[in-house]
């Protein structure tokens, strides 16, 4: 069975060496050894000034607008991961969905100032895909009216943009570490910042407010992350570059299977240095995707449709018109992409993709 992605796991050995440890020093969780060594080594892989290891991505985004204490709007985009706006809605504020560029699928920054209002708090945007929003423009639009800027980066760890890491922008950025992603801890997330004082703010709000023992700073909760699941983040940790470049080899080889069929893919900048941590496609139909997708389970092949419906579209939401979005999540579908999928196997999902086109 080929899955739309699978996690990469180190050798067994590797990951014992760790419980060995674990076992002897009997210090699972509570900002052990292992998840202090991650996060020193997570800030110099990734050149950012502040991160924190939390229990997932999810619980990062509700950080992330706890910590900043928004109420209020929260402009967003429809197209990304529903956690992106269950976080916002789970926090007490209101998502205004604002739709996304046909290019890049991210947030359109030419419709945010016509969605801002009174009660607008700030920008949480998704580079989607891993492929980075239009960062200087939203920074403008964000000076200009005192909001505070959120990236969603969950699909972005390791993407440079003009050879700097995309998580330094905005006030704050997440991060999943989620088995699904490029990088992982089974389950895990990141908190980033720049902002020494909010930095602050986060590193008690994450351990219950605590200040020593028996002192409290203020308002906290639980988002600590364990020792074992610092030791995944270790093992794989050294792995990624080698991930990256395996799946560049295997988005090549789509990308040259599937060229000249009316297929579209995300346009990425020159000035991006992508992380491939997914290949998606836009059919020219939601009948031929469904086609494809269809055919491909039948060989047990399992595609997933990233992201679908369009958030504007959820029970809980205000509806608006995110057209754009609209229309594409119907027809986008990400295809299966890890480190030792088989050159064989790309070569008969593509031959199965064609088959629906050409019908
Ligand atoms: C995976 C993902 C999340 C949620 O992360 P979890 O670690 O699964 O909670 C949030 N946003 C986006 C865009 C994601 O893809």
């Amino acid at each position: 069975m080929i899955n739309v992605t699978k996690a990469y796991l180190p050798e067994l050995d590797e990951y014992y060496c760790y419980l060995k440890d674990i076992w002897e020093r009997c210090w699972l969780t509570n900002y052990g050894p292992l998840v202090v060594e991650l996060e020193k080594k997570l800030k110099e892989h990734l050149g950012v000034k502040h991160i924190f290891f939390v229990n997932n991505g999810t619980f990062a985004l509700q950080l992330a607008i706890r910590s900043l204490a928004l109420k209020g709007e929260i402009i967003t985009t429809p197209f990304s991961y529903v956690a992106t706006t269950s976080s916002i809605v789970w926090e007490g504020c209101a998502p205004v969905f604002v739709d996304i560029d046909r290019e890049s699928l991210c947030i359109d920054p030419e419709l945010i100032e016509a969605a801002i209002t009174p009660n607008t708090v700030a920008i949480l945007a998704t580079h989607v895909f891993g492929n980075p929003c239009d960062l200087e423009k939203i920074a403008a639009i964000a000076l200009k009216h005192d909001l505070k800027l959120l990236y969603d980066s969950a699909h972005a760890f390791g993407v440079k943009y003009y050879g700097k890491s995309v998580l330094n922008y905005g006030d704050i950025s997440t991060l999943s570490f989620h088995a699904t992603k490029l990088f992982h801890t089974v389950e895990g997330g990141a908190i980033i910042t720049d902002d020494d004082d909010l930095a602050f703010k986060i590193s008690y709000m994450v351990n219950f407010g605590h200040d020593g023992p028996e002192k409290f700073h203020g308002l906290g909760i639980n988002g600590k992350n364990s020792e074992f699941h610092a030791a995944m983040g270790l093992c794989v940790l050294p792995k990624v570059s080698c991930l990256m470049a395996k799946r560049k080899q295997i988005s090549e080889l789509y990308d040259s299977l599937l060229m000249g069929m009316g297929l579209k893919r995300p346009f990425i900048r020159d000035a991006v240095q992508y992380n491939y941590a997914y290949y998606p496609i836009i059919f020219p139909t939601e009948e031929k995707m469904l086609c494809a997708q269809k055919k491909l389970n039948a060989n047990d092949i399992f595609p997933r449709r990233y992201f679908y419906p369009a958030l504007s579209t959820l029970s809980y939401v205000k509806s608006n018109n995110s057209k754009v979005a609209e229309d594409i999540a119907p027809r986008i579908l990400c295809l299966p992409l890890y480190y030792d999928l088989t050159e064989e196997s790309v070569y008969q999902i593509a031959r199965i993709i064609k088959s629906c086109l050409l019908a």
